[in-house]
């Protein structure tokens, strides 16, 4: 099983490789310092994260080529557009993404207002052409470890927020790189978002050396950790983390300030857009569905994200989680979420979207839709099992009980099953 196709490294210049897969060029900014042309290399999120024998790379290679033109097949086939049209905006609003021009905020919100079985069809089958078209059968596959749920911050909409009962665990930071071993190791993860309440348990040494050993397993090491500082984030840049995922949570600064007590939205962003200076893959995005939430949020929300011109959309449903404040909101409906997944494609043509867990919680079909609908991205837990259930940050968790090799085996067949296959292939 494999979650990277490796490819060759045909061209170096300044630092950005261009490598070859079966005769698809991308482009990927090269972290290594021994990697020369020829070589065989894997590629996460467009970053050159190792080199490997070329032996190896060619058993693989020599496996995967004939299924990557079935799938290439099958892929192109899902993504061709067959449907008819009600709504008199669609039309007008298609023709501008078939030519590649600009959606303007008025069109989002047509988008957004869709409601016809066949107009939505056709909105989510242009999506899906889209995400062909621009992206090739590639879809990004990465583990998540929940390290510790201990959390200072309050946000409203969270199970494991400081004042929750939530029983707590925090992983020591030996268990952590053992469970990183294992998901990259065995499991063969390529990339590894590690995950945690705002902790500062772990100092900056402890995430220096978390992060430093990670890196030799020769992953894509990115954290969701929530605030640091900007110099904390700089130090564990240059010990090897490579990716951050930081939401912004919402865009109404209204909505923010009510649910993220003690934080302001200004900072966050500003953090981002710093993250992405120093070099960090960014993933970025919002929630869907929170209270008092209005239309114009949501096209607000995309557009945010893409002006913040992240490499990952990273969005997903509000679902309640017990003894929070919101604890008896009800979630969005999925079609809400889907036409996001779909206005998000249609509105950044080149990035890549993630289909969140949370999708996945409310309904059983959600990654399957998702990835017809925009999506190339998908996340697969890896936490030790004892713990996912008190990584609680919103009810009724689906995958948590289930054995992380069954979950791969699932995943790996519903991709082919759509023709994708399981890699990154750069930028
Ligand atoms: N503490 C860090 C990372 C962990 S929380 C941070 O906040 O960035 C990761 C994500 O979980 C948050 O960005 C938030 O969007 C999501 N989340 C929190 N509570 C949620 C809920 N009730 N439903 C769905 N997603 C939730
Ligand atoms: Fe803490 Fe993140 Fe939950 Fe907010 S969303 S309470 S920062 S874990």
């Amino acid at each position: 099983m494999c979650y990277a196709i490796p490819g060759r490294l045909v061209e170096i210049k300044d630092k950005v490789g261009i490598v070859d897969y079966f005769g698809e060029k991308r482009r990927v900014l090269v972290d290594l310092t021994d990697a020369g042309i020829g070589d065989y290399v894997y590629a996460q999120g467009g970053i050159l994260i190792n080199r490997i024998p070329s032996e190896e790379a060619e058993e693989i290679l020599g496996a995967w080529k004939e299924l990557f033109s079935e799938l290439k097949g099958i892929d192109e086939d899902l993504a061709r557009v067959r449907g008819n049209c009600k709504s008199k905006n669609l039309p007008g609003i298609l023709q501008k993404v078939n030519l590649n021009q600009e959606l303007s905020k008025e069109d989002l919100r047509n988008l957004l207002r869709l409601e016809t079985e066949d107009d939505l069809g056709l909105l989510y089958q242009t999506a899906n052409n889209i995400r062909q078209k621009e992206h090739r059968n590639a879809c990004c596959v990465h583990g998540i470890i929940e390290f510790s749920n201990y959390c200072r911050c309050n946000c409203l909409y969270c199970g494991i927020r400081e004042d929750s009962k939530v029983k707590r665990y925090r992983m020591g930071v030996d268990e952590i790189i053992d469970a990183a071993r294992y998901a990259a190791l065995e499991l063969k993860f390529k990339a590894l978002v590690l995950q945690s309440g705002e902790d500062l348990w772990y100092d900056e040494d402890k995430l220096v050396t978390i992060v430093s050993k990670i890196r030799e397993f020769q992953v894509l090491v990115f954290l969701s950790i929530g605030l640091r500082d900007g110099a904390t984030y700089k130090r564990l840049f240059e010990a090897g983390a490579r990716a951050a995922l930081l939401r912004f949570e919402t865009s109404n600064e209204g909505l923010f300030n009510n649910l993220r007590p003690g934080t302001k939205l200004e900072d966050r962003l500003e953090l981002i857009k710093y993250l992405k200076g120093l070099g960090y893959i960014i993933a970025t995005g919002f929630l869907i569905g929170l209270p008092q939430e209005r239309e114009e949020d949501i096209i607000n929300n995309i557009l945010l994200t893409k002006s913040l011109k992240p490499d990952m959309y990273s969005f997903g449903p509000f679902i309640s989680a017990e003894d929070t404040p919101l604890r008896n909101q009800k979630p969005v409906d999925q079609e809400t979420i889907l036409k996001t997944l779909a206005i998000a494609r249609l509105a950044d043509r080149n990035s890549k979207i993630i289909v969140t867990t949370a999708q996945e919680t409310l309904h059983r079909e959600a990654r399957k839709k998702g990835l017809l609908s925009g999506a190339n991205s998908l996340m697969i837990n890896v936490t030790p099992r004892h713990y996912r259930k008190l990584y609680r940050i919103y009810d009724g968790r689906t995958e948590i009980n289930k054995d992380t090799r069954d979950t791969i085996e699932e995943t790996i067949s519903l991709l082919y099953s759509l023709g994708r296959a399981p890699a990154d292939l750069g930028v």
